[in-house]
């Protein structure tokens, strides 16, 4: 089976924009590698923040349409790397508020609450990560080659 028309209904890992139907942008992409089977492949985007989902997929010829791997994965927008554990606990709490508030539909504005979220996200994330430019320069020197 090709492509499932379910899976383009799906949070946006960008925006966190939820149940939406994503715009199919190429479907059923084949990716040859060593060994007789290819990978197979659509992308799907965001039609609010433009955002493009990578699925991995069965086969189109194989019977039952199995989903492999979904890049970015869910929850990619609020996940911050190098948290102090103290912090982290109260942010996951925070989103788990969240995720609540949009499963019940308060009072509660629910776009608010995610911009005040990704926000948030944004300050760990300056605080707490570590830039990629003093990141890589913390790895070890390659050995230099002998002449
Ligand atoms: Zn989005």
């Amino acid at each position: 089976m090709p492509f499932s028309d379910d899976w383009a209904f799906r949070d946006c890992p960008w925006c966190g924009l939820r149940d939406a139907q994503m715009q199919h942008l190429a479907l059923n992409l084949s990716a040859d590698r060593r060994g007789p089977t290819p990978r197979y492949w659509s992308v799907i985007s965001c039609r609010r923040c433009g955002g493009a989902i990578l699925i991995e997929h069965t086969p189109p010829n194989f019977p039952q349409a199995q989903l492999l791997k979904v890049v970015p994965e869910h929850g990619a927008d609020v996940r911050v790397e190098h948290l102090p554990d103290d912090v982290r606990k109260y942010y996951e709490d925070a989103i788990r508020v969240l995720e609540a508030v949009g499963a019940h539909a308060s009072h509660v504005d629910e776009k608010k609450a995610r911009r005040a979220l990704q926000f948030t996200t944004q300050v760990l994330r300056n605080l707490f990560e570590i830039p990629a430019e003093p990141a890589a320069r913390s790895e070890p020197e390659p050995e230099d080659e002998p002449e």
